[in-house]
């Protein structure tokens, strides 16, 4: 029997346990379980799905604590963090739990002496739901739950890097007498996620890399089913001249490092007024500086390590890039001395040329390149410079620059000052090659819905 096994990052890659990868032949099965419950589950009420799923929802709150501490081995993402991530996205499935059933109510569109018309959602059926490692329970918690609820059964596939972390979601799955084949997993590398979605499958959910999205874009352009992909970001932030410094490095540190900067809608690139750049630069290194790296375990840690060896081989390669370049190291720009694990330190970067990697490649790590700007034009140039458009920031007192700038940058997210869109009523999602479709709010349920017009006479 092939294994995962499952290291910890930030502990010298010490194994902590280990998963049988899915055999092909489990695939199969699993996928025609969940093909036999579609019906079923369609069948069964949305009031009747959400009383499933309320269980469910109390026992991964009673269980935070051990989510929250095998989710800091398996990525070496600070405890800290840790917790307050699983305390966010358990809110989230309270509010999916919560807002469905307004979301997915009929829509009447016309109505007459003799007729009525109107839109009802239904379930497309079996989803694939594939999920990255920057959030293992987040992920699982965004793709698996408002499937369930719309009425689509769902194969699960979590990152190969975090399997310990769905052992325990699938235990906890596995606790509440969800009719056989509604939600099963499945473990192993990208292999066994291409093996699932080459099965008998309705729906491809998958977060993950462009590369990878692109990849299973192309297969359900093949099968003709639905693709709802997260993908990656370079997040650019506009510093304009008015903007209030002192209230916005701690935001920028935040958007840029917090999980060590391993989130798509990380900010990547600041672009700052050239009037103002030194002292932003002074104050971020600043903030930088007086946080601690180190064991994700200590609650004193600030920043965590990385993910994976290869992260951090990848980081080191485009900040060695970016120097060559000519870039400026003003503060970080190295691993952690004297510890083993993919530790990196938080890294502040001047002198950013167009052609650097740090600048035109999404950075999954605590890399910040800074680059300013003269005018208006130009900074919306540069925000725009990249195939992503994830989300943005833009940093001034001026309300109506904010609103035209906002009006001209690609991307899927404004935030404007201190405001974040990290509100489970909105969308989320991309512009470009960021992805395609949106999650979260009434818009994310009805995406993973087929959508139906009944016209009749009205009976009497
Ligand atoms: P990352 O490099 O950030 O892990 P990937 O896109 O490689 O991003 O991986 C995200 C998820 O997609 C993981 O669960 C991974 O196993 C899975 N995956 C990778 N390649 C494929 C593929 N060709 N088909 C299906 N799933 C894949």
């Amino acid at each position: 029997m092939k294994k995962l096994i499952s290291t910890n990052p930030a502990k010298d890659y010490e194994v902590i346990g280990e998963v049988a990868i899915s055999t092909d032949e489990e695939i199969i099965e699993k996928v025609a379980e969940a093909n036999k419950a579609k019906t079923i589950w369609k069948e069964t009420s949305l009031k009747e799905r959400i009383e499933f799923l309320k269980p469910i929802y109390e026992e991964f709150k009673t269980r935070a604590n051990e989510i929250d501490l095998l989710t800091a081995k398996e990525t070496g993402i600070a405890l800290t963090e840790s917790k307050a991530n699983t305390n966010g996205h358990l809110n989230k499935i309270k509010w999916f739990l919560d807002n469905v059933e307004s979301a997915l109510s009929d829509e009447i569109t016309s109505e007459d002496d003799k007729s009525i018309h109107k839109i009802i959602y239904e379930p497309i059926g079996v989803a694939a739901v594939i999920t990255p490692w920057n959030h293992p329970f987040g992920m699982f918690v965004w793709g698996v739950i408002p499937n369930l609820l719309v009425g689509n059964t769902v194969v699960f596939k979590i990152s190969e890097e975090c399997p310990l972390v769905g052992k325990l979601i699938e235990e906890i799955m596995g606790n509440h007498n969800l009719p056989v084949g509604v939600f099963s997993e499945v473990y192993g590398a990208g292999d066994v996620g291409w093996k699932l979605v080459n099965e008998k499958i309705d729906l491809i959910w998958f977060t993950g890399s462009t590369k990878t999205g692109q990849q299973l874009y192309k297969l359900a352009g093949e099968k003709f089913i639905k693709a709802v992909l997260e993908l990656g970001g370079s997040n650019p932030c506009i510093v304009f001249e008015d903007a209030d410094i002192q209230k916005i490095i701690s935001k920028i540190y935040i958007k840029r490092f917090k999980l060590c900067g391993q989130t798509c809608d990380a900010l990547k690139r600041l672009i700052v007024h050239h009037s103002i750049f030194d002292e932003v630069v002074e104050k971020l290194k600043k903030e930088i500086e007086s946080k601690k790296t180190g064991d994700p375990e200590n609650l004193e840690t600030d920043l965590g390590s990385l993910a994976a060896q290869r992260q951090l081989t990848l980081l080191e390669g485009q900040v060695k890039d970016a120097v060559d370049k000519g870039a400026k190291i003003i503060t970080g720009g190295r691993s952690l001395k004297n510890v083993n694990g993919a530790y990196y330190l938080p890294t502040l970067l001047t002198n950013i040329s167009k052609d650097m990697r740090v600048w035109n490649e999404e950075v999954f790590g605590p890399v910040l390149p800074v680059i300013s700007f003269e005018t208006e034009e130009d900074a919306i140039s540069l925000a725009n410079d990249t195939i992503y458009g994830l989300g943005s920031i833009i940093f001034t007192n001026d309300q109506k620059r904010a609103m035209r700038v906002a009006f001209k940058i690609e991307s899927g997210t404004v935030e404007i000052n201190n405001t974040t869109h990290w509100l489970s009523c909105n969308p989320f999602g991309g512009y470009k090659k960021s992805g395609m479709g949106r999650e979260h709010g009434i818009i994310g349920f009805r995406e993973l819905c087929q959508l139906k017009v009944i016209s009749m006479d009205k009976f009497r």
